[in-house]
C-alpha cells in the first residue's frame, strides 16, 4: 500500500499543493491503471509512483499526465500510455546492477522509470531535439545514470553493449539483428514487432546459450521504427 505524508507533526517543507496533486494521481495511476491490470512487480510500481511524468508532458498537458492514454510530445511522436510503460519495464525483469538499452528515447520518461531499477540506461533516439529536450530532462530531474545519444537505433550503442536488457519503444517490421547481437546470453528484450498500426504484437525474446526464445505477449501500438539516414 502507497501512502503520503507521514505523521511527522511538523513537516520541514511541505509539498507545493500542485506536487502533492501529481503525487496523488500518480498514486492512483499506479492503483487503477496499472497494478488494477495485473502489473505486480513491486520495484516496478513503486518506480511508476516515484517518476514525476507531468516533467516529461508538454505544460499544456500537465492535468493529463496521469491518465490512462498516450501524450503527443512533438515531432509526431508520443510518451506511451503508463500501462504500457509499466507491463514493458515489468516483462524486462530488471535488476539493481542491470545495464539496459533503450531504443526510442522520445521524452525519456521510461528512462527516468528504468534509471531507479538498474545500474545504467543508454537510450538512442533519431530525432535530434527529442534527444536533446529529454537529455536537458533528465539531467535537470537528476536521473545520473541515463545517457542520452541522438543515433539511429537500428545499429545500437556497440561500444557499451552487450547489454543486460533492450527496451524498444517503436516498432520496426522483424527484430533488428544488431539488437540481438548487442544482448548477453540470458538477456532479456522487448520489442513492439509490425508496421500496421493495429497489427502489432509486443514481444518478450529471451537470449539463451542455444538461441533465442520468442513470447507474444501483448497487441500494441507503436509508432514505427524509422530506418536512418545511411551515412
Ligand atoms: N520511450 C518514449 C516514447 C517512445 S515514442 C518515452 O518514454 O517517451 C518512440 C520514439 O522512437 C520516437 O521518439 C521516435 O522518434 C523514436 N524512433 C523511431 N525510430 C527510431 C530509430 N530508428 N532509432 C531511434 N529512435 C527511433
Amino acid at each position: 500500500m502507497l501512502t503520503f505524508g507521514g505523521c511527522d507533526p511538523e513537516p520541514a517543507r511541505p509539498a507545493a499543493p500542485a506536487e502533492t496533486a501529481f503525487a496523488e494521481a500518480r498514486v492512483r495511476m499506479v492503483r487503477e491503471q496499472i497494478a488494477a491490470r495485473g502489473v505486480t512487480d513491486g520495484r516496478v510500481l513503486a518506480a511508476m509512483a516515484r517518476v514525476p511524468r507531468h516533467e516529461f508532458v508538454p505544460a499544456g498537458q500537465r492535468n493529463e499526465a496521469y491518465e490512462d492514454w498516450p501524450l503527443p510530445i512533438g515531432h509526431g511522436q508520443t510518451i506511451s500510455q503508463p500501462y504500457i510503460v509499466a507491463f514493458m519495464t515489468a516483462a524486462l525483469a530488471p535488476k539493481p546492477g542491470d545495464r539496459v538499452l533503450e531504443i526510442g528515447t522520445g521524452s525519456g520518461y521510461q528512462a527516468a522509470v528504468l534509471s531507479g531499477l538498474v545500474a545504467e540506461v543508454f537510450t538512442l533516439e533519431i530525432v535530434p531535439p527529442l534527444a536533446r529536450r529529454a537529455e536537458a530532462d533528465l539531467q535537470r530531474l537528476g536521473y545520473g545514470n541515463v545517457r542520452v545519444r541522438a543515433g539511429d537505433g537500428y545499429l545500437g550503442w556497440p561500444e557499451a553493449a552487450p547489454f543486460d536488457a533492450i527496451i524498444v519503444t517503436c516498432a520496426p517490421d522483424q527484430v533488428p539483428q544488431t539488437l540481438v547481437d548487442q544482448l548477453k546470453v540470458g538477456g532479456r528484450m522487448i520489442i513492439p514487432v509490425g508496421r500496421a498500426l493495429g497489427a502489432q504484437e509486443l514481444y518478450l525474446l529471451r537470449k539463451r546459450p542455444a538461441g533465442l526464445e520468442t513470447q507474444a505477449v501483448l497487441p500494441v501500438r507503436f509508432v514505427p521504427m524509422v530506418p536512418g539516414r545511411p551515412s
